[in-house]
């Protein structure tokens, strides 16, 4: 995916105009949240799960290079053959050489969001190598020619409308009906032989085990399996952040990760894989390689950063995130979106190209209180805020607005006569209505959304008065 993160007002503004976008939108994160929600309730050791995967994430991240060492050393051991990435293009280098010299055609991928960070795809077809999504939501978005909009669900933007049509028009054999079965049904039928005749498949790890050299994957649909089993050569990307020290603490997070993102006790499918097929083994790839990449990873650690590398990749941040709720993954211009990927993208790129993303926060701290690892995003974003202001990369428009707020919030007199004048222009404006729709010099503010009519006078006007009524009271 090309980053397009410094044309974010713009895809905000095609974003905030997209009535499907809104209608799949809203079917989608009010029901994740109110799943989350009763699974979390029903889950009575998530306070301490939560804390002991902070615990289990931090003192990983303090030994990160031992427990890497480790998880080499116990996967060679298995068999696998180890790569390191230092960069996404290092990567790209070393999974399209493994696919030539597989002589591969085809590849199988299960869903990964560093395979789209290191721009896998790109570099597939480049390599003459054809690119088959094995996930739904992946074979949707991939039909539809677009970029993941979520991490866990990357096909959110689009209505079961969509994809039926989609799946008529591209799909050899029509779905039946557009019934969501059938739609199944459709995609299953236009995937299995390719599952069982690719030559090699790509995955992603949602951990790796140091202890035993282990690479995890969790699905809903058994596309792992099917993906990686076949094919004779089998690659793994992972970034280096992915490390647990054993099998006990990966369960924690195994029991974390699917009740935050998706509002399960647990996903359907949770694979180890260990290797290369060996001698008796039924099925299972030749070959297995583990490439490991780093992508400003290790600048992270040490920095005022590195919480961001307990992140699990859940998605509950943009799932409670009422900027994304409005503009959907897309209008971030990155491979991650959301309250993680407003701090995580200025890390992987650079400040300047992901300017707007750390100001699109109202700072409600949602995102924070439903993070599995209690990643603290909105002091994150903070503080890029501050960095950005001290690297000077603050709009001319923000720095006189804010100059401004400067000025006058240091005058009592001035402020309160101003915040005054402010409340009583706003109630004009809202020519005696509950909402206001019209807004010199704000229209982008209400264009989209109504702005409550403030109550009659300032805060400091109304709290004035009814202390004044309480001193009267007997
Ligand atoms: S920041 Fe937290 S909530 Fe967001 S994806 Fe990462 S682990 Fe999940």
């Amino acid at each position: 995916m090309i980053q397009t993160s410094d044309r974010f007002k713009e895809h905000v503004t095609r974003a905030l105009a997209d009535d499907d976008l809104k209608i799949a939108l809203s079917r989608t994160t009010g029901l994740l949240q109110a799943r989350r929600r009763q699974v979390i309730d029903e889950y009575a050791e998530y306070g301490a799960a939560r804390e002991r995967a902070g615990a289990i994430k931090d003192h990983t991240l303090a030994h990160l290079d031992h427990y890497l060492e480790m998880f080499e050393t116990n996967a060679r051991a298995n068999g696998a053959t180890v790569h390191w990435a230092k960069t996404p293009e290092a990567a790209r280098r070393i999974v399209t050489k493994i696919c030539t010299q597989a002589g591969a055609k085809t590849a199988t991928r299960v869903k990964s969001m560093l395979g789209e960070e290191i721009g896998i795809a790109q570099a597939l077809s480049d390599a003459g190598v054809e690119r088959i999504e094995t996930d739904l939501a992946e074979h949707i978005i991939q039909l539809a020619q677009d970029p993941p909009s979520h991490i866990v669900m990357p096909a959110m933007h689009k209505t079961h409308e969509q994809v039926a049509q989609l799946f008529d028009d591209l799909h050899d054999i029509a779905p039946d009906t557009h019934d969501i079965p059938d739609l199944v049904g459709s995609a299953r039928r236009e995937l299995r032989q390719k599952f069982l005749s690719a030559d090699v498949s790509i995955s992603g790890a949602n951990f790796l085990i140091a202890d035993t050299g282990a690479t995890v994957t969790v699905t809903n649909e058994g596309n792992s399996e099917l993906t990686c089993t076949p094919p004779k050569v089998h690659i793994v990307t992972a970034g280096i952040e992915k490390l647990v020290p054993g099998m006990a603490h990966a369960s924690v997070f195994l029991r974390l990760l699917a009740r935050a993102a998706i509002g399960a006790e647990i996903t359907q499918y949770t694979t180890f894989y260990n290797g290369p097929k060996r001698s008796g083994d039924a099925d299972g790839p030749e070959a297995y390689h583990i490439v490991l990449v780093d992508n400003h990873r290790s600048e992270m650690l040490g920095s005022d950063l590195q919480a961001m590398l307990k992140c699990i990749r859940c998605g509950a941040c943009m799932n409670h995130c009422p900027v994304y709720a409005a503009i959907g993954g897309h209008a971030y211009g990155a491979v991650y979106p959301g309250p993680m990927g407003s701090v995580l993208t200025p890390a992987l790129s650079s400040l300047k190209a992901a300017k707007d993303l750390p100001n699109a926060c109202t700072l409600n701290g949602r995102c924070k209180e439903v993070c599995p690892v209690n990643i603290p995003l909105p002091d994150m974003l903070r503080n890029l805020r501050a960095r950005q202001w001290e690297a000077k990369l603050a709009s001319p428009v923000t720095k006189l607005a804010l100059g401004a707020w400067r000025f006058v919030a240091r005058r009592p007199k001035l402020y309160h006569f101003a915040t005054g004048m402010a409340v009583f222009g706003m109630r004009l404006l809202s020519l005696g209505r509950t909402r206001i729709r019209r807004m010199p010099m704000a229209g982008g503010w209400v264009k989209y959304r109504d702005l409550p009519r403030p109550e009659k006078g300032s805060f400091m006007q109304q709290y004035k008065a009814s202390k004044h009524a309480g001193e009267k009271r007997p």
